[in-house]
């Protein structure tokens, strides 16, 4: 697949493959082979009626709960767990049912959640493999499974939490801190900060927080220098998990973590939370857990992108992208709400951002180029609504949430990252695919994805896209006003 070709006003030279270094792609395939998973374990399957929540407690309905009636829950052993229809089923402390309610302004637990909180709160405190699309509350799960097994008593570090990416991992602990106002945990985010103004690690004292989450290479290189002890650790978290755990994505350190800290602690819950589990993921992540785990997965078929209408638009050329972007789509849509479009690499951001700004318009782009403060605050100008428009590389593909965006762009097409990536044609990248997808239309939100199709390569990347999805995703004309008002209005977006 050829690179974008030089576009508007910024000269564009051959791009390198992205590298990532610091996360900047999005997790591929695994190429490891499944091999036979561990012995089966007893499965009960609960039906989906078991995990309505009851009606009669139910709130004034604001919002569309995010739909995850299908998921499929596999417990190991007899423990029999019931799904919680309130956050006063799971015996939460006065202090966390606070930070719900008042914080966070949550009414009831999310499908998600009703189902896995049980799992994760009560004893045997089993590891958890859990699988729910995107927006439907996840973070949630795991946040409140940490806070609520740390003991707020003991000033060691007793939870841990692994992220893809630094954006992640301070959304995360935003998250914990909010939610975990009142119970006075602390907690620290484990990400790389600016090497000239830090203390070097080996002058750091050690890690006294809580909770810790944070990125691999920033926990790893706390744990080798012995700050970061990980004797008392009651609980470990993976988000995104089946990129934590691929091949291409963080899985020699992630494994790395987990051995040491299996080497002087054997009764550590593992919790592994993602919106997708390929196949060759989930054989190898289930065995990498104990035994005894818990599942919960999605079947492939319902994990289909309903939720947010997706569109495609053909483009001569690179420019004619440009165009589509700033003449229909920002104009059309221009009160729909925060829009976000994805390319493939930073040299694409950057031009992207040079040829929209130099057309007067204000958008801002986050790549990995720029250094960590700066990065960090373009992320906050967007998530507190001071800018509308972010140009993004696959960074923010998963796990951002910012309920304001509507709108995602596929400026370009995710695709795997192959070595061969050269010779071979590239393969569309699903899962990043379904991640992008999912930055709009957060907990049961409208949305719409446009994707800027240009070339037989793009064709043949969407029709796969649509095989694999079961789903069709409607053209769009170029340049039809109409058409970007229908397809607005078809999602909801537009009156
Ligand atoms: P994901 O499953 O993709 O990780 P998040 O955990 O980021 O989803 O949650 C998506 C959004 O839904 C967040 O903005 C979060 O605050 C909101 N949310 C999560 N749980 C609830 C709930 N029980 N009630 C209302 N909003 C919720
Ligand atoms: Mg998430």
């Amino acid at each position: 697949m050829s690179e974008p070709t030089p576009a508007a006003t910024a000269p564009l030279t051959a791009q390198p493959p992205s590298h990532k270094s610091w996360a900047d792609e999005a997790d591929e395939e695994s190429n490891a082979t499944a091999s036979s998973s561990s012995a089966p374990p007893q499965t009960s399957s609960l039906e989906v009626d078991d995990l309505t929540i009851e009606d009669n407690k139910k709130p004034p309905k604001l919002l569309d709960d995010p739909d995850d009636s299908n998921i499929q829950t596999v417990t190991s052993g007899e423990t029999p767990y019931t799904s919680a229809a309130t956050f006063e089923d799971l015996n939460l402390s006065p202090e966390l049912l606070k930070g719900l309610y008042v914080e966070m302004k949550f009414q009831k637990p999310s499908k998600i959640q009703a189902i896995s909180l049980p799992m994760i709160l009560n004893p045997p405190h089993r590891d958890l493999i859990a699988q729910a699309h995107n927006g439907s509350g996840k973070t949630t799960c795991f946040v409140l499974g940490m806070l609520s097994r740390v003991d707020p008593k003991l000033q060691v570090p007793q939870a841990l939490c692994i992220c893809p990416t630094r954006e992640l991992a301070i959304q995360n602990t935003e998250v914990l801190r909010k939610m975990g106002k009142y119970t006075g945990i602390s907690s620290e985010c484990a990400i790389p900060t600016d090497s000239r103004v830090d203390l070097p690690i080996a002058k750091r004292a050690p890690i006294m927080a809580q909770v810790i989450i944070g990125t691999p290479g920033t926990i790893k290189k706390w744990m080798t220098f012995k700050k970061l002890g990980v004797t008392r650790l009651k609980i470990l978290v993976f988000d995104e998990a089946d990129q934590m755990l691929a091949e291409d994505g963080f899985k020699d350190d992630s494994l790395r973590i987990m051995k040491e800290i299996e080497k002087s602690n054997s009764n550590c819950q593992v919790l592994l939370f993602s919106a997708t589990f390929n196949d060759i993921v989930k054989n190898f992540v289930s065995r990498t857990v104990k035994k005894d785990h818990n599942k919960l997965f999605v079947k492939k078929e319902e994990l289909s992108l309903d939720a947010v209408k997706q569109y495609k638009v053909h483009c001569p050329d690179e420019l004619s992208k440009i165009e589509v972007i700033k003449d229909y789509i920002f104009e059309i849509g221009e009160n729909v709400g925060q829009t976000i479009i994805f390319v493939r690499t930073r040299e694409s951001a950057k031009m992207l951002h040079k040829s929209l700004v130099d057309l007067g318009y204000e958008v801002t782009s986050i790549q990995g180029a720029l250094d960590h403060e700066e990065r960090d605050k373009i992320v906050k100008e967007f998530k507190d609504g001071l800018t509308q428009v972010l140009i993004s590389t696959d960074v923010l593909a998963r796990g951002f949430d910012q309920q304001q965006i509507n709108l995602v762009i596929n400026y370009d097409l995710p695709v795997k990252h192959t070595p061969e990536y050269n010779t071979r044609e590239r393969e569309p990248d699903y899962e990043v695919y379904l991640h992008r997808v999912g930055r709009a239309g957060r907990f049961g939100r409208k949305g719409a994805v446009f994707n800027l199709i240009c070339g037989e390569r793009d064709e043949r990347l969407m029709s796969k896209i649509e095989n694999h999805f079961g789903t069709h995703v409607t053209e769009v004309k170029e340049k039809s006003v109409e058409d970007y008002k229908g397809a607005l209005k078809e999602a909801g977006l537009l009156q």
